[in-house]
């Protein structure tokens, strides 16, 4: 093991190793240690203060409340099957870090909860497929926010216009072992949609670290800047970053029967069921922000409303069909975006759906329209709830939440929950202007 690392960075060049994780404020961070430290470092990694996951978005202070102090360390541990050479930023290579305490798995650490969730699924026979579906803009150097073109959804023009940038993302990616699916301009002046390969859900989290940073990185080898914010210009369409899910049993799919209503499996059902029974509390990790939900609104294509529908873009849960059988192949939760932590959405998302299996919910009737073309009345006839309109009331809902609460642990909630209201609190009053020129980079 130790060789084959050492002549990995060798053959490679590599004088730094970056260990990776994602904090409670969503952001991606990282400490390097340099190569000539290789064994030093290669077992246990790099200490940090355990406070770090107490940090807010918007500064470097510990928020009160979240049960850590600046007094204790963590390590942040190298899972070397993750090693990449970063091929954006010659030199350096990235290793995912999991959070680890006196060489047990630390309480806190997000990626360790996801792996407890995916260890839950496997205790039910059951084997989850993921994969984050990103939005995001290019914008201009320099403070303003100018997108670096104009054009519109599928544009060919902005195609060329983006080519060389474009092209390099999708080779780093590669290279980075992330098979990349499609790409076209998204509906923003200057936004994209690149899709990846779905994968086992552990790799699906790691691959979105590995996507939000390759992005950037890319984009600033080009003289651009990239964001994932959910929300940059009010008038603009929103980054979202839909969630896919699919259920597998050795091997086999286990998603689609087609003698089963809208050929989506009993235990594809309750798992949607699950979903959107917890969401208004899921959305607290996968639409954590306050700028998430300036992104959410009606006709926006964001699932700003509490129901599923078969190929419907305007529902919280859609169930694209495939041109052929079987078909669902899975599902989509598209009340999410990248200013999320991947391990704690697709964690979360895994527990809500874990939970409708378990309890057997059963999925009402889909929507076959766009509901924000029907009055509040006639959507609570149908049962159909305006999911939460701030981080504020996601806040509230996944404090109640003694599902979600629990899959996380009284510790990881707490802290999380405490920056979390720690961001409300503080970017509540803000508008979109002053909070996108903060955040942008953020994200
Ligand atoms: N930009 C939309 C969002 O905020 C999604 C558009 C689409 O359906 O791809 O989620
Ligand atoms: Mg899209």
């Amino acid at each position: 093991m130790a060789n084959k690392i050492r002549k990995f960075l060798k053959k490679r060049e590599i004088e730094w190793v970056r260990i990776l994780w994602c904090d409670n404020a969503n952001v991606i961070r990282g400490k390097a240690f340099h190569t000539a430290f290789l064994e030093e470092h290669q077992e246990q990694g790099i200490g940090i203060s355990i406070a770090q996951q107490a940090v807010p978005v918007m500064y470097d202070a510990v928020v009160p409340g979240s049960g850590l102090a600046p007094v204790g360390e963590v390590w942040l541990r190298p899972d070397w099957s993750t090693l990449q050479a970063l091929p954006y930023s010659p030199g350096s290579a990235r290793v995912l870090g999991d959070l680890v305490q006196r060489g047990k798995p630390w309480a806190f650490c997000p990626r360790g909860f996801l792996r407890r969730m995916v260890a839950q699924a496997e205790e039910m026979g059951l084997h989850i497929m993921a994969a984050f579906e990103n939005e995001f803009y290019l914008l201009q150097p320099g403070v303003e926010l100018e997108p670096v073109d104009q054009t519109l959804f599928a544009s060919t023009f902005g195609m060329d216009l983006q080519a060389p940038v474009i092209r390099e993302m999708a080779q780093a990616l590669i290279q980075q072992g992330i098979p990349v699916e499609r790409y076209y301009p998204e509906g923003g002046p200057g936004q994209q949609e690149i899709a990846i390969r779905y994968s086992d859900a552990l790799q699906a989290a790691d691959r979105q670290i590995v996507f939000r940073e390759t992005i950037r990185g890319v984009a600033l080898n080009h003289n651009m800047r990239a964001s994932f914010l959910p929300k940059i210009f009010e008038m603009q369409s929103g980054n979202g970053c839909h969630l896919h899910f699919s259920l597998w049993q050795q091997g086999q799919n286990l998603m689609p029967s087609l003698t089963a209503p809208w050929e989506l499996s009993k235990m594809g059902r309750s798992f949607v069921a699950g979903l959107l029974h917890h969401l208004p509390a899921l959305m607290a990790l996968t639409t954590p922000s306050v700028n998430s939900y300036r992104r959410l609104q009606p006709h926006a294509w964001s699932g700003a409303f509490r129901c599923w529908g078969m190929d419907n873009r305007e529902a919280a849960v859609r169930i694209p069909s495939n041109p052929t059988l079987p078909s669902p192949t899975h599902i989509e939760l598209k009340t999410a975006d990248a200013s999320a932590n991947p391990y704690l959405a697709l964690g979360g998302a895994i527990a809500a759906g874990l939970d409708g299996i378990r309890q057997n919910m059963t999925l009402g009737e889909p929507v076959a329209v766009d509901p924000g073309h029907w009055s509040e009345a006639e959507r609570q006839e149908l049962g159909i709830d305006r999911l939460p309109r701030d981080l504020g009331e996601a806040i509230a809902h996944l404090s109640q939440n003694s599902l979600l609460l629990e899959a996380l642990g009284s510790e990881l909630a707490q802290a999380y929950l405490a920056v979390r209201k720690a961001e409300w609190e503080f970017f509540k009053d803000w508008n979109l202007a002053d909070e996108a020129k903060l955040l942008l980079e953020r994200y």
